[in-house]
């Protein structure tokens, strides 16, 4: 399945052709990006520039109409053919969250209702539900988690009630690489609930399509999907129009930025999510399988009930494992001075913090098995 198909992909990544003697392998933090966004931006910039829905001349115009163009292709490439779906661009995912949890939710809540908040995910999905139930007296819950670190839908289903308004949840894990299953959530919470769906680390790395998820909100960032920093979105299944309306919404949006959101998605689409994503969990296999083979290391997350074969399936090119003595700080500080820039503290996860101080190691479309074995090699140097 390490097929070189994927040679032709890295050469497109300016940075990495820089740098050969460095291995990225943090694409989780945020994605190098190629070419082609790199070039839209530019001409964007330079032949297009002008600020959207504020003039009547051409550039103008045409600006505005590649922000509604973007919005459309944000729904095909999520697979929303519903027509009633709202998209609103925003700086990413922190902001999404919190836009959906101060300016949906929170107007909705009332004394006495239930939210159930997923405590093992990212602090950027914890925090802002806390925030918009500070306000009435709502009963927060802790979302049930199984030993595989997925959600527990049969203890969801029953902890679901009348009162029940929201579940946030998470689409692939930042630190486990799990999909955490999320087709199971709209069976178990029936059909009232909103449903809001944090896809940090799931798109533009797994196709995710809404259509048979019946969940209410996606929220994502575009700089770990091959766009610029400071650019995600808000996909709301039912909110086209001013029901919803994320503060600073009406303010000058940025431009360049979905400009390069949209170049994102021609480009996955070009290259094929598809193939993208069985490359990272061939990548995350060929990694796992020779962490398995050292004594010395431990990999964190989704194998422990699961068979081998079936964890590698649901692995989403994130490994995060630790060594039994080597601290994980030291042993991201080794790493790098070999060139291989890795992720090694508590990924800001929710309530394991130090618990789970780890090294994560992430893939993309352009790593290169070289990079993997180079990785394992440094490893296998410092097991005993
Ligand atoms: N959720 C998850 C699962 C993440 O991995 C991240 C990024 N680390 C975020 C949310 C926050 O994304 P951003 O920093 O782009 O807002």
């Amino acid at each position: 399945e390490l097929l070189p198909w994927q040679a032709g992909v890295r050469a497109q990544f300016p940075q990495l052709m820089a740098h050969p003697g460095m291995a990225y392998l943090d694409s989780a933090a945020t994605s190098q990006k190629p070419q082609a966004v790199l070039d839209a931006v530019l001409d964007y910039l330079t032949t297009g520039n002008a600020n959207a829905a504020r003039g009547t001349y051409p550039w103008a115009n045409r600006t505005t109409d590649r922000i509604v163009r973007a919005s459309d292709q944000v729904r095909s490439f999520l697979g929303d053919r519903s027509g009633h779906s709202g998209v609103h661009f925003v700086s990413g995912t922190t902001e999404g969250l919190r836009a959906v949890a101060r300016d949906w939710l929170a107007p909705r809540l009332r004394d006495g209702d239930e939210i159930i908040v997923p405590f093992a995910d990212h602090s950027a999905n914890i925090v802002p539900w806390l925030e918009a139930a500070s306000g009435a007296r709502v009963e927060v819950r802790a979302m049930p988690y199984d030993e595989a670190h997925d959600y527990d839908t049969d203890r969801l289903r029953r902890m679901v009630g009348p009162r029940t308004r929201l579940i946030a949840a998470t689409h692939v894990h930042h630190v486990y690489g799990n999909d955490m299953n999320i087709h199971r959530l709209r069976p178990a919470v029936g059909p009232s609930v909103a449903i809001c769906l944090d896809a940090a680390q799931g798109f533009g790395h797994v196709p995710l399509s809404v259509a048979p998820l019946d969940v209410d909100f996606v929220v994502f960032s575009g700089h770990k999907a091959m766009a610029l920093p400071g650019i995600g979105a808000i996909w709301a299944a039912n909110e086209r129009g001013p029901a919803f309306q994320p503060a600073g919404w009406r303010g000058s949006p940025n431009t360049s930025g979905i400009v390069s959101l949209a170049a994102a998605m021609d480009w996955l689409d070009r290259t094929g999510l598809d193939r993208i994503a069985r490359w990272s969990r061939a990548l995350g296999a060929r990694l796992t399988d020779g962490l398995d083979r050292l004594d010395s290391y431990e990999v964190l997350g989704c194998q422990s009930s699961l068979s081998a074969a079936s964890a590698v399936q649901r692995r989403q090119g994130i490994v995060t494992f630790r060594h039994r003595e080597i601290s994980s700080n030291d042993l991201g500080f080794i790493l790098e001075s070999d060139g291989l820039l890795v992720r090694a503290d508590g990924h800001c996860q929710g309530d394991q913090g130090e618990k789970t101080s780890s090294v994560r190691v992430s893939l993309h479309a352009y790593t290169a098995v070289e990079e993997v074995d180079r990785l394992l090699d440094a490893l296998a140097a410092l097991d005993h």
